[in-house]
């Protein structure tokens, strides 16, 4: 689909420019690694839908995150995951240059343009420095998400803010609010410093001449991340040898941090609007940065993009309207049950049929079916189901079946062998209870996923969780989560009512020990036997999913109350 538009048609006016390392519009164009990607492109969705004045920016990474092979003990090889843009957006002639390294490096856009069947359009500019003006090292800069060491990530963070900045300049659009979407892009605040100078006569105070304040009124900043080693930082030697044609180290050091650059602390720093991205995340938010005013903004999902083909077609006959007002999900009482389950069994049939084809796992339709996809990493603990084995195959066998997908980051050791530990199971277990992993997850093996199953699970270690976004996308298929009571899971839990808890009430200390001994005793008691004895209660389960959840938990509610608290201030 080759979008050939002038990009006239979008500077007419003023716009809200979202700023991301990843966005995951679709699974070909593979500029995503997992929920914050994802998250961004189902932003960009609704923003398109509701019409709202924005427009987006990210880096091209040509080739990809990685694309994950397992050999048969689960041991994970990453290939790269190339893909041609040619096929999907238009290349502009407008440039940016900004220096590295005292080089200077050209900056190519790319155009692509989310189109809504509301008539909105969202444009997303890609930036490029694969262009023959530059030196082979930095026509890499743009090649692979979250690739490479501490200073190729500098250097891809450069483009991002500093020339993602500056080209949307040249392009000719004026902005009214820049979002800085996790710390990767926080260096837009120093290129916005540098721009909005004060126009003094005189100084007899160097600092007098940087206007914060300005800078902070165009900016809003959200941090998904809620710990503090998870945050972006530079020693200032690496930022002092890479970054160039700025303002100088002691005013970006204010800013940033006096030890090393840590871009969460100069994005807040710079911002007069700051979220964690649930509650409880905004919470842990306050404590790990005191002193500063920081809201909460549940994440949510793009409904019509997580809703398979058989709930949409349930959804048009009974809740016509509901892509664009999720709110129209209140009125789920009007799907007859029947219908409701045999749309739900229609996705279960294709995941099974997938599983089966690409595992030969053997799985069958009747059976409950467990899924846990995400990013194999260490908090999210996927081996949490396998605490007590003998346990799980004493009370499980032949009830449960398991599907499992995710990667782990290439440098992420624990979450390699998570992995490996998880085929290992499968292998022991493999008699009594059936246990699949799907290799290479992202967008459409999701979709497939959290449709197809009976019950999403989640076992993070409290409070990792900043939000989580695929429990989400599951109750827009009327599947309910079985999760540990962290992130959104929080605000969308209601005990037998919507899903299932793991663990403690958030109120009190978390109990790491005691959550695989509720998991199995819900599992034991509740779940398996709702399942197969209580239909109709576990149909209703499955509306509340929808009425309840998949009603408050997208990204057009989640829009609206950025245009209302972040945007329009
Ligand atoms: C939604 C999504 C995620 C995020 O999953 P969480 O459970 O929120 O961590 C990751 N990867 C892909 C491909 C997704 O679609």
């Amino acid at each position: 689909m080759l979008q050939r538009m002038a990009i006239e048609e979008f500077t007419k006016e003023p716009k809200i420019a979202y700023f991301s390392m990843e966005i995951g519009i679709k699974n070909d164009i593979k500029t995503y690694s997992g929920g914050l990607g994802v998250l961004a492109g189902d932003t960009i969705k609704s923003a398109a839908d509701l019409r709202l004045p924005m427009i987006a920016v990210t880096l091209l990474t040509k080739k990809g995150y990685f694309k994950q092979e397992l050999d048969i003990f689960g041991r994970q090889t990453e290939l790269p995951d190339d893909w041609d843009p040619n096929i999907f957006m238009t290349p502009l002639k407008e440039r940016a240059i900004v220096l590295i390294e005292k080089r200077e490096v050209q900056i190519a856009p790319w155009l692509y343009v989310v189109a809504s069947a509301t008539g909105g359009k969202v444009p997303i500019i890609f930036l490029d420095t694969d262009l023959p003006e530059n030196s082979p090292g930095d026509r890499e800069i743009t090649h692979r998400l979250y690739g490479g060491d501490s200073a190729y990530r500098f250097k891809q963070e450069i483009v991002l803010g500093i020339g993602g900045t500056r080209i949307i300049e040249e392009l000719g659009f004026e902005i009214k609010k820049y979002h800085m979407n996790e710390g990767h892009s926080s260096l837009l605040t120093l290129e916005l410093l540098k721009r909005y100078k004060k126009d003094i006569e005189e100084v007899w105070d160097e600092r007098l001449v940087w206007d914060a304040e300005k800078v902070r009124s165009l900016c809003v900043f959200t941090t998904h991340t809620p710990v503090a080693a998870g945050h972006d930082r530079f020693p200032y030697d690496l930022v002092q040898r890479i970054l160039y044609d700025t303002i100088p180290i002691n005013v970006i050091q204010e800013f940033a941090g006096k030890e090393d650059l840590n871009m969460t602390l100069l994005g807040i720093n710079l911002s007069n609007y700051i979220n964690g991205v649930a509650k409880k995340h905004g919470e842990v938010s306050k404590v790990m940065f005191p002193g500063y005013v920081i809201h909460a903004i549940t994440n949510g999902v793009h409904s019509f993009t997580w809703t398979c083909d058989s709930f949409k077609r349930l959804y048009d006959k009974f809740l016509p309207g509901w892509a664009n007002e999720p709110e129209i999900f209140v009125r789920v009482g009007r799907i007859p049950d029947e219908e409701m389950w045999e749309a739900h069994m229609e996705a279960k049939r294709i995941l099974i049929d997938y599983v089966n084809r690409e595992t030969q796992a053997g799985m069958n339709y009747d059976t409950l079916t467990i899924g846990f996809a995400r990013r194999a990493t260490a908090y999210k603990r996927a081996d949490l189901l396998f605490a007590d084995q003998e346990r799980l195959a004493r009370t499980c066998e032949g009830r449960i079946q398991i599907i499992y997908a995710g990667k782990a980051h290439p440098r992420d050791e624990t979450g390699k062998q998570l992995i490996q530990h998880i085929f290992e199971i499968r292998d022991r277990l493999k008699s009594k209870i059936k246990i699949a992993f799907i290799k290479n997850y992202n967008m459409d093996i999701a979709l497939k996923l959290i449709s197809g199953v009976d019950i999403w699970l989640n076992t993070p270690l409290r409070p990792y969780e900043a939000s989580g976004t695929s429990g989400m996308k599951a109750t827009h298929n009327g599947v309910p989560n079985f999760s540990v009571l962290d992130g959104w899971w929080i605000e969308g839990h209601i005990e037998g009512y919507t899903g299932w808890a793991i663990g403690p009430s958030p109120d009190v200390p978390a109990d790491p020990a005691r959550d695989a001994d509720d998991l199995y005793y819900k599992l034991e008691t509740m779940i398996i036997p709702a399942f197969y004895n209580e239909k109709k209660i576990w149909i209703r389960i499955m509306e509340n999913a929808i009425g309840k959840n998949a009603y408050y938990f997208n990204t057009h509610r989640m829009m609206r109350l950025y245009v209302t608290e972040a945007y329009i201030r």
